[in-house]
C-alpha cells in the first residue's frame, strides 16, 4: 500500500485564484467550501495536495495516460495485493521521496484445464496499466525495478466554473472523479441494475465482435448465468452489469496455427499452436492493448466504478486468462460453456477475496492466510466451522469442514476447509467456509443498506450496519481514487 505523508491542506494565496465548484468535483481531504464566488478579491482555495495518476508501462516505456482529483473518502477496499508487487517511487524536487507499491500485473495466468481440475500456466506480459496516488507537486514518477520513469508537473492552479478542474505545469489536466450521476462515456450502458446500496459492478467488453448486437446478447447471457448461478443467484441483487462497445475489424482472434494477423480492439490471441499445449489456452492480450482501447476501457471502467472485468473472447474453444487492468481484476473467457465456472471462481478472488484452495503452482506459505487457506492449524480463521468429529489435519475424503493438507500452491503446510470446493476446481460450489465469505460480502451488497452484522458464526443470519443508507453513502470500491 502506498505510504503517505499526511495530507495537509494547501492554501494557495495569491492573483489569479478562482471559485472551485466542490459539488463538481467532489470535496476531497482538507477542502473547504470557497467563499463567496464573485467577489472580486483573491480567494484562498484549496488545491488537492494528491492526485491520482492512470498510466501505461509498456517495457520500459511509462506514460501518464490520466489523473484525477482524488476523492475525500478513499475507497475501503482496495485491490488485495498478488503474489509480485513492484515499488514506485516519487521524486520531488527538492529530493524527498515517496514510495509506494502495486502489484506487477506483467503477468496472465489460467488455472484451469478444460476438465476443470486445476492446472496452473502463466506467461508474462511486457505492459500494464496500473494507478498510483502521488503528491501533487512536481517530480519524477519511477518503477525503479523496471526502469523506467516519467516526469510530472505540480498542480499549480484550478481553473474557473464547473467545467474547470486543477491544471499541472506540464499541462496535463485532473479530471474530477467520475460521479457515476453524468451520461454514461459513449458506447457503455447497463444491462442489469440493483437496487442495493452498494452493489458490486461487473462490466463485460467484447473481443472479436464485429456485431455489438451479437455481443450484447452474449454480454445479456453472461450476466444471467451468474445471476442464476447456484453460488452466487442468492445475491443477484448484489450485481450491476455493464456493458462497454468495443467493435472488432475481425470476427476471430489470432491463432499462431495460421499465422493470419487480425485486428480486434484487445489484440487477444492463443498462447500457442499446439492444440495439445497447455499454452494453447492462455488467451491474452498478447501486446500493449492500444491506445485507444486502453484510453475506452480505463473511462469505462472508472465510470462504472468497475470490480470486476470480463472480456468476452469470440471463440467457442475453452480458453482465458485472469490478469489486472488499473488494479481491477480482469478475466478473458471464451463461449465456451467452462467460461461460466471460470468467472465465478475467479470473482471469489476478485469479488471475495478468497485464495486458490488446490496446490498446483509455486508454494508461497508467507502468503497462505486467507478467509480459506491457513498454515496455522491452531488458528486456523474457520475454527468455529470444524465439523467437531473430524480430527485436525483431516485426512482426504472427509465430509464436513476440518484443514485438508494442500491449499494455496503448497501440497504440504497450508491448509484448506473441505475436500474440495469451486476455489479447488470448478465442478463444484463453494465450501461451507467460502460459502460464508459469500454471505458475510454479498449480504449487506445485496441489501437495501441496513442489512445485518458480518455473520462470523455461519449462520445465514442477514441483517445489519455495514453500510448506512444515506446521501453520503461512499460505496467500497476496487479502483483507486
Ligand atoms: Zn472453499
Amino acid at each position: 500500500m502506498t505510504q503517505m505523508p499526511n495530507r495537509r491542506a494547501a492554501r494557495v494565496a495569491g492573483g489569479f485564484l478562482i471559485a472551485f465548484i466542490v459539488s463538481a468535483l467532489g470535496c476531497f481531504a482538507g477542502c473547504s467550501t470557497p467563499s463567496d464566488s464573485s467577489s472580486s478579491a483573491p480567494q484562498q482555495v484549496t488545491i488537492p495536495q494528491e492526485r491520482i495518476l492512470d498510466l501505461k508501462l509498456d517495457g520500459q516505456a511509462l506514460k501518464v495516460i490520466g489523473a484525477y482529483v482524488p476523492q475525500s473518502n478513499p475507497s475501503g477496499a482496495q485491490p488485495t495485493p498478488g503474489p509480485d508487487t513492484l515499488e514506485w517511487t516519487f521524486t520531488a524536487a527538492d529530493g524527498t521521496t515517496v514510495r509506494g507499491t502495486l502489484d506487477d500485473a506483467r503477468t496472465a495466468e489460467s488455472e484451469f484445464a478444460p476438465n476443470g481440475s486445476s492446472a496452473r500456466a502463466e506467461v508474462s506480459q511486457p505492459w500494464m496499466v496500473f494507478s498510483a496516488r502521488v503528491p501533487s507537486t512536481a517530480g519524477t514518477f519511477a518503477v525503479p525495478l523496471v526502469g523506467a520513469s516519467v516526469p510530472l508537473g505540480a498542480v499549480t492552479q484550478i481553473a474557473s466554473g464547473a467545467s474547470g478542474a486543477p491544471a499541472a505545469s506540464d499541462g496535463s489536466t485532473l479530471s474530477p472523479a467520475p460521479a457515476g450521476t453524468e451520461a454514461p462515456p459513449d458506447g457503455v450502458r447497463k444491462l442489469r441494475d440493483s437496487s442495493a446500496a452498494c452493489p458490486f459492478n461487473v462490466l463485460i467488453v467484447p473481443e472479436a465482435f464485429t456485431d455489438m448486437g451479437a455481443f450484447r446478447t452474449r454480454a445479456e447471457q453472461v450476466a444471467n448465468d451468474i445471476v442464476s448461478s447456484s453460488e452466487y443467484g442468492t445475491y443477484a441483487n448484489g450485481f450491476v452489469f455493464w456493458a462497454q462497445d468495443f467493435v472488432s475489424r475481425d470476427g476471430s482472434i489470432f491463432d499462431p496455427g495460421d499465422n493470419r494477423p487480425k485486428s480486434t480492439a484487445f489484440g487477444v490471441s492463443f498462447g500457442s499452436a499446439d492444440p495439445n499445449s497447455a499454452e494453447r489456452r492462455i488467451i491474452y492480450p498478447r501486446n500493449a492493448l492500444s491506445d485507444e482501447t486502453t484510453d475506452r476501457l480505463r473511462i469505462g471502467a472508472r465510470y462504472t466504478k468497475a470490480d470486476i472485468i470480463l472480456i468476452i473472447v469470440n471463440t467457442p474453444e475453452y480458453g482465458g486468462v485472469k490478469s489486472q487492468f488499473l488494479g481491477i481484476t480482469y478475466v478473458t473467457v471464451t463461449n465456451h460453456a467452462q467460461g461460466n465456472r471460470v468467472i465465478l471462481h475467479e470473482m471469489g478472488h476478485g469479488l471475495l477475496s478468497l485464495a486458490d484452495e488446490y496446490s498446483y503452482g509455486t508454494c508461497d506459505r508467507g502468503r497462505a492466510e486467507s478467509p480459506n487457506t491457513s498454515a496455522k492449524l491452531d488458528a486456523l480463521p474457520w475454527r468455529d466451522m470444524v465439523t467437531p468429529t473430524n480430527p485436525l489435519p483431516t485426512p482426504e475424503g472427509t465430509a464436513g469442514v476440518g484443514a485438508f493438507e494442500g491449499a494455496a500452491y503448497c501440497t504440504t503446510g497450508v491448509y484448506r476447509p473441505a475436500h474440495t470446493c469451486l476455489m479447488k476446481e470448478l465442478s463444484t460450489g463453494f465450501c461451507p467456509v467460502c460459502a460464508r465469505q459469500l454471505r458475510n460480502v454479498f449480504g449487506p451488497r445485496s441489501s437495501g443498506g441496513d442489512a445485518g452484522a458480518p455473520d462470523a458464526g455461519g449462520s445465514d443470519s442477514g441483517g445489519g450496519g455495514l453500510y448506512n443508507p444515506g446521501t453520503s453513502l461512499v460505496c467500497p470500491t476496487r479502483a483507486l481514487f
